[in-house]
């Protein structure tokens, strides 16, 4: 390390959307060492296994890129350069193609991990001079249904609630989400509550039973792509038993007479064979829902990732609605944001979809006032690629170069080989990133080496709408650069005006002047602030305001006429169909100490004890079947490639149900246990979030 001087600070840890608090100390030799923050209103001191070992993932340098590598041409290997070399070849390239084939034929493909301050800058870049909404982010995978879901329903992308709820509701449902091992310390706040208030419903839909069962009253194992069909069933139930709240759906919703023929358009036995959920089950969970004081629902991945996630999300947020459950204290739907700072990306407008402050990219206005803002004659209208369009493009030609930021597609993305095939197709890739344990880096053309947690300032907002800022506290190893200075030199280089940032702090004040007047203004909330009184939660409109930790408390939505929204869903189907040759669903998720594509977490030894590799779950009958055993290795084959793991034959599953790690790619260790491989690039056609969770696979021993 060359950092001089011991010092202490506080920040906040950079893996999920909890975004807890840590307290971080750095030696003079460099030694860093961090603990929880006792009185943090997120963690209270508290960290799981991953933020734990922090520490262990900044000082192990042993994967860092260190300094700029670019080649020639493809037939060229790779080579050091300087930054200048390196920035000068990128804004040569990236000219060359705008000027030959129009700013669509660029794009930039970067990550929830990004702090908020970078994700402004990229998309100042994009949208404001280049002249593409080209930009798009790992949060495509993770959060757009729910962003759609929370736009139709309440008027804008908002999470109504604050982690503060959790202590104050009585009931909870638990829908497609893990988070005792993904969410792991909200979980334990859940766990403490229900501790102290055992009369506390949980109930949990999930075709796995998960560690978060252990906690549930009532478990719904239902089968995969059904969530609709039960959460509709409860609806009936909660109407037929007049468990709704009737003054709020006349005072403060629309659409409750169509959504209640919906529902009552599907007889509760019809409801117990689709989802293979009992009637007593769907009752059961009504009436915890029903009799609820105050209703809190959480969700996240299994609603979320499903080529019918946006529904998914309407008729979850419709019990909370139809019951009156939001806007009140312990109550409302709340999304478990996956990575830490997804939620900033969106504020900025970092999306092909979105424009910054939550304005609407389809608005000609809102697009003026930003270009205004920007000093650019216009923002482009078009929506730009998202995630796997993306690569789709690159596969077709249509997107000629690609920056890849803070992420690693080759391991996270659907239809892994196509993404593969893609990036070595493409004319020009660049992947700036800290690791060269990414499967991604292979493919560049230029590698720009960049800064991570700790090495650089900025902020961050997670799943409660909570800004915090974390300090730069060591220096970035070798020549590696903060990821906003490498996007302003780029864009000084490309000799754009509007990049003159002295520091991220400047960033982030443009930022917050981009949101003055909408529903999510900041400008109250500088650095200053932040990092005196510590984090606040959005909206922040004036610098003696407080921060807001409940949204919707006088039942006026960001809607033109200030209702709530209760929408049918229609039918919608999953991405893959089963058939003789695949008969059985396959599932992919996370597992308790590893993170994404493991680049980090999977370099501390100690999260590697956890679980050392990738398996795959399979029901003891499915198992007998094919007369597979515990341990043994099998083949994972669909329409898009295979896989290869160990059995573990568990009664965990549903039968006809398998489920797969999503962590493992060849860098991390595992040459055959790509879960990516198999699953599904189509996607929800309103959010374009793909359906990771429902791909038609046959298993066999191998
Ligand atoms: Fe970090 Fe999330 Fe664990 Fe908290 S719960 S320590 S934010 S990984």
């Amino acid at each position: 390390f060359k950092y001089r001087n011991s010092t202490k600070a506080k920040t906040t840890c950079s893996y999920c959307g909890v975004g807890c608090g840590i307290e971080v100390s750095v030696d003079k030799k460099g030694k860093i060492e961090l603990e929880g923050i006792e009185d943090h209103p997120v963690s209270r001191g508290m960290l799981c296994s991953k933020g734990r070992n922090l520490n262990y993932v900044v000082q192990d340098q042993t994967d860092r890129l260190m300094y700029p590598q670019m080649r020639w041409s493809k037939y060229h290997p790779l080579e050091r350069v300087d930054w200048d070399t390196a920035i000068d070849r990128a804004a040569a390239v990236f000219k060359t193609f705008i000027e030959k084939h129009g700013p669509d034929s660029v794009g930039f493909y970067v990550s929830g991990q990004c702090l908020t301050e970078e994700y402004y800058l990229v998309n100042k870049l994009t949208k404001g001079y280049i002249g593409t909404n080209n930009v798009d982010t790992n949060s495509r995978l993770c959060m757009s249904s729910a962003v759609m879901g929370y736009v139709k329903t309440l008027g804008e992308d908002s999470v109504p609630i604050s982690y503060e709820d959790i202590e104050l509701a009585d009931t909870f449902l638990i829908a497609g989400a893990n988070p005792a091992w993904c969410h792991p310390i909200l979980f334990r706040r859940i766990e403490a509550h229900k501790e102290k208030n055992p009369d506390t419903k949980i109930i949990v839909i999930d075709p796995r039973v998960t560690d978060s069962c252990s906690l549930a009253d009532l478990h719904l194992q239902l089968r995969p792509g059904t969530d609709i069909t039960l959460l509709q069933a409860i609806g009936r139930v909660l109407i037929e038993e007049g468990n709704i709240d009737l003054d709020f759906i006349q005072n403060h919703a629309d659409g409750f007479d169509s959504y209640k023929e919906e529902v009552m358009s599907t007889s509760l036995e019809d409801a117990s064979k689709i989802c293979d959920v009992s009637i007593d089950d769907i009752k059961l969970a009504a009436s915890y829902i029903g009799n609820a004081k105050a209703y809190l629902s959480m969700w996240t991945m299994g609603l979320n990732q499903s080529t019918q996630g946006v529904n998914n999300n309407l008729a979850l947020i419709n019990l909370n609605l139809i019951t009156g459950q939001i806007g009140k204290p312990g109550a409302g739907p709340f999304s478990l944001t996956g990575q830490p700072n997804a939620m900033g990306g969106r504020e900025v407008g970092g999306m092909a979809s979105l424009l910054a402050a939550h304005r609407k990219q389809a608005s000609p206005e809102d697009r003026q006032e930003v270009a205004n803002f920007w000093g650019v004659d216009s923002v482009p209208d078009k929506p730009g690629l998202t995630a796997t369009q993306m690569f789709d493009a690159l596969d077709s030609g249509e997107l000629k170069a690609i920056w890849i930021i803070c992420t690693n597609p080759s391991v996270s993305m659907p239809d892994a080989n196509l993404v593969d095939r893609a990036m070595k197709k493409a004319k020009f890739v660049v992947v700036q990133d800290i690791s060269s344990r990414s499967d991604t880096v292979k493919y560049a053309d230029l590698i720009l080496p960049a800064a991570g947690w700790l090495e650089k300032e900025g902020t961050m907002t997670n799943s409660e709408r909570r800004i915090s800022y974390l300090p730069k506290m060591v220096d970035a190893p070798g020549e590696a650069l903060a990821d906003s200075e490498i996007l302003i030199r780029f864009a000084k280089k490309m000799g754009y005006p509007g990049f003159e940032f002295k520091n991220e702090e400047e960033v982030y004040k443009e930022h917050c002047q981009l949101t003055k007047g909408t529903n999510i203004d900041i400008s109250g909330l500088n650095y200053d602030r932040l990092k005196n009184e510590g984090s606040v939660q959005w909206p922040v409109p004036s610098e003696t305001h407080p921060g807001t930790p409940r949204l919707f408390t006088d039942k006026k939505f960001y809607t033109p006429n200030q209702k709530a929204q209760i929408l049918t869903t229609g039918v919608s189907n999953e991405a893959d169909m089963l058939s003789q040759d695949f008969p059985l669903v396959l599932t992919t998720g996370r597992i308790r100490d590893q993170w994404h594509t493991m680049t980090r977490s999977g370099k501390v030894s100690k999260l590697n004890k956890h679980i050392s590799k990738p398996y795959l779950e399979i029901h003891p009958s499915d198992a007998a079947e094919r007369g597979i055993k515990n341990g043994d290795s099998v083949l994972i084959s669909g329409a898009r490639g295979e896989v290869r793991v160990n059995a573990t034959v568990t009664e965990n599953i549903k039968k006809g149900v398998v489920f797969l790690p999503m962590h493992w790619g060849k860098l991390m260790g595992s040459e055959f246990g790509r879960a990516n491989n198999l699953t599904n690039k189509a996607f929800d056609p309103i959010s374009k979030q793909p359906g990771f969770k429902y791909s038609a696979v046959e298993v066999k021993k191998y």
